[in-house]
């Protein structure tokens, strides 16, 4: 479904194809210099010309195919060292990405350290990235007015997405049963050291990730692939039957831990009533995981998808420049 954002944006560009036809000159309004009752017509048609021509000056066109939809990236804050995590360099990566991509339109991304507290911008976002040291909502200042910017924005269907530890939720942050709103908006959670569920932060070495869908877009251009990296384990996805009643799609597990697999769901998304859609990836903890074409193809579809975009057949495409490009601080020691 396409979001309200998208929506407005036809429009506009509807309203301003009008314009530019009436400016040339179309054929029906040649015709109507031979109707006697031309003064009037042509009257009316000027004064409807100068008010489509002042609401177009007035709504400039964004830059970029106005069809393309608008992600924002949230970085938030990060302690971890050099190497790990990187969110910044992380959220330039995928930045890069999304507006370089071979086989899809650039899609205009914002990259921003702060919570954009204008109501405006955040109409005009279709889906919000995170990636940072837990939610970070709740690790940014004025945490209540972002949670509420974000009630709002995911009721009109915009989508949401976190990268590894911003997936993560600590007690603080949730009800005694583990109520919280990303519970709804994305479909599961990071547990992290909460008392109603216990996820797993640990490094795995040479974990299998395996797709669990086949027909869905966020499936296409990636395959079975292994890394040393730090997927959560026993992720939180609400009460018993909560995942079946809100549909949540298994995107990727894996078989850990290794002394006593279980299938694991380390990638997930949910379509909400509101017609958004949450995607939540639990890797990469190692920067130079980004690297890795299956991993970084599938979380861009997972961008992407939730920002109502069509995924191409063989999956978002990108000729990734070497790592350090993106000045992530291990390349700076
Ligand atoms: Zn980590």
């Amino acid at each position: 479904m396409m979001s309200f954002s998208r929506v407005a944006r036809r429009f506009t560009r509807h309203a301003g194809h009008r314009t530019a036809a009436q400016s040339a000159g179309t054929k029906p309004q040649r015709r109507l210099l031979s109707d006697a009752r031309t003064g009037f017509v042509i009257g009316l048609a000027m004064v409807c010309q100068t008010f489509l021509s002042v609401c177009k000056s007035s709504e400039p066109e964004p830059a970029g195919s106005p069809e393309a939809p608008r992600v924002l990236i949230v970085v938030g804050p990060s302690s971890h060292p050099p190497g790990t995590h990187e969110v910044a360099a992380g959220g330039r990566l995928m930045a890069y990405s999304l507006e370089n991509s071979t086989n899809l339109t650039a899609i205009p991304t914002t990259v921003t350290t702060a919570w954009p507290h204008d109501t405006e911008l955040q109409r005009g976002i279709d889906t919000v990235v995170f990636i940072g040291d837990e939610f970070p909502p709740h690790k940014l200042p004025r945490s209540a007015e972002i949670l509420a910017d974000l009630d709002e924005m995911m009721g009109r269907g915009c989508g949401i997405v976190c990268i590894h530890f911003a997936t993560g939720l600590r007690e603080p942050d949730v009800t005694a049963d583990g109520e919280h709103p990303l519970l709804h908006w994305m479909g599961g959670y990071f547990a992290s050291r909460c008392s109603h569920h216990k996820s797993i932060a640990r490094i795995f070495a040479d974990a299998e990730v395996t797709p669990a869908t086949v027909d869905h877009p966020v499936a296409r251009g990636w395959q079975t692939f292994q890394l040393t990296d730090e997927p959560y384990i026993e992720n939180y996805f609400g009460p018993p039957g909560h995942a079946e009643r809100v549909g949540l799609i298994e995107f990727a597990t894996a078989m850990l831990p290794p002394e006593s697999p279980r299938r694991q769901v380390v990638a997930w998304g949910i379509e909400r009533g509101d017609g958004g859609r949450g995607f939540g990836i639990v890797m990469p903890h190692y920067y130079r995981n980004w690297g890795l074409d299956d991993l970084r193809t599938l979380i861009l579809n997972g961008i992407v998808w939730t920002a109502g975009d069509e995924i191409p057949d063989d999956g978002v495409r990108v000729e990734i420049p070497d790592l350090s490009r993106f000045d992530p601080a291990e390349s700076r020691r």
